[in-house]
């Protein structure tokens, strides 16, 4: 498409208006989608993509997927929010759920990922001072250099990334950052006052950043021997996305405070939760936390149904054996700009060289072939399609790679 024809075009009218009212804390790419089903999505002038970020893993389950959407639609005509100064007759069962297929003893309900985590890291203090007996006020948590929690004061406080950090101060005391990966600096970090330890089990945002093996074994077995929790951020990794349902099961471990988000809800509706062994959580007394629409009955059906489908419709094995034909389908592909591929299951990152002129423009490039994907940092493309992906589109995504990077 030539200037002219893009500057009559129904998509850069939109873009036009994005930029003259919104806030441009966002640089999208400029493709303006109006429609997505299953692994595709299709813009205003009709053109189709597949995607390759799902919503950074909020829609693992395929764009609209009609159970969800079912669930969706019923439980909208019937009962929306009750708040939770009432009962709803959605919330039990979906605890109950939850809890049997994670195996977790307690939940609690909240809308975004950064409130989950706000909320285990406000569980975790709380505990540090009434069962571990921390000095009021002395609570330490750890956290790992390169990390993404979200995008409050709090968060932000401990990231380690200047555009998320910078000029946003000052922030909340008591948070202490160690290299991701290391043991050692994690055990070396650790004092009486720590209550707990915050850590992606991958690290997404950073790149898809995978530790030594054996790191997650060796901080939880560190946690347990000084009495700290250990708090996994799964909100990007799990359901699903790494071909087990949590991503700790790589390692075979359980985390005593664990995140999910994003796909809970398939995408549908921001849904989130805080999953814990009942010692941890049973410090909240009434009054001490909540959220107007935490574990609101629309949330808590389509959180069910979303859930239904990635077990019951095989996404989760899909995710772990199309994920490693990508892998090794990406790893193929013969380009010098490419340094690396690295992924577990469909959380997949593709790096290039840094002298190979930016994984920006590789992007806007798979976007003319009908594929999109989109950069993090400036060398890595993150490569996470939703997990009912076929063998055949995980094979077409490497030829455009191919054909992109030849
Ligand atoms: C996306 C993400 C969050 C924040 O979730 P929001 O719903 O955007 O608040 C937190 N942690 C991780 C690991 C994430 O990927």
């Amino acid at each position: 498409m030539n200037d002219i024809a893009f500057e009559r075009s129904l998509s850069a009218s939109y873009i036009a208006l994005e930029a003259e009212y919104g806030a441009k804390n966002y640089k999208p790419l400029d493709v303006v989608l109006t429609r997505g089903e299953g692994v595709y999505v299709w813009d205003v002038e009709g053109r189709r993509y597949l995607d390759c970020l799902s919503a950074y893993s909020a829609v693992n389950q395929g764009h609209c997927h009609p159970r969800i959407l079912a669930a969706m639609v019923e439980q909208a005509g019937r009962l929306t929010l009750t708040s939770r100064a009432f009962r709803n007759d959605q919330l039990a069962a979906f605890y109950e759920e939850l809890c049997a297929l994670t195996r977790s003893h307690k939940v609690l309900p909240m809308n975004s990922g950064a409130e989950a985590v706000e909320t285990a890291l406000k569980v975790a203090r709380k505990w540090g001072y009434q069962v571990k007996g921390v000095p009021h006020g002395q609570a330490e948590i750890i956290v790992c250099d390169g990390n993404f929690h979200g995008r409050t004061i709090a968060i932000v406080g401990f990231s380690t990334d200047p555009a998320s950090r910078d000029g946003f101060g000052p922030f909340a005391p008591g948070f202490k950052v160690v290299p991701f990966g290391d043991a050692a600096a994690l055990e070396a970090a650790i004092t009486p006052n720590t209550v707990a330890f915050l850590v992606e089990p991958i690290q997404g945002e950073a790149g898809v950043i995978i530790p030594p093996a054996g790191y997650l074994k060796r901080a939880r077995e560190l946690c347990t021997q000084h009495d700290v929790i250990l708090i996994l951020d799964e909100i990007q990794t799990g359901l699903g996305r790494t071909g087990r349902l949590l991503a700790e099961e790589h390692e075979g471990i359980e985390a005593d405070l664990t995140l999910i988000g994003k796909a809970l809800s398939g995408g549908f509706y921001p849904v989130s939760a805080v999953l814990s062994n009942s010692q941890v959580m049973s410090v909240l007394r009434p009054g001490e936390h909540g959220s107007t629409f935490g574990g609101n009955p629309l949330a808590c059906a389509v959180a069910r149904a979303a859930l239904k489908a990635l077990t019951e419709e095989g996404m989760i094995e899909n995710a772990a054996c199309v994920g490693a034909r990508l892998q090794a389908s990406l790893a193929a592909v013969a380009a010098p700009a490419v340094k690396e591929v690295r992924g577990r299951g469909l959380m997949i990152a593709l790096e290039l060289h840094p002298n190979a002129g930016g994984a920006r423009r590789i992007c806007e490039a798979l976007q003319g072939r009908g594929l999109l994907a989109k950069e993090t940092h400036e060398h890595t493309i993150r490569i996470a399609p939703p997990l009912i992906l076929t063998e055949a589109q995980a094979d077409w995504i490497a030829e455009q790679f191919e054909a992109v990077l030849a």
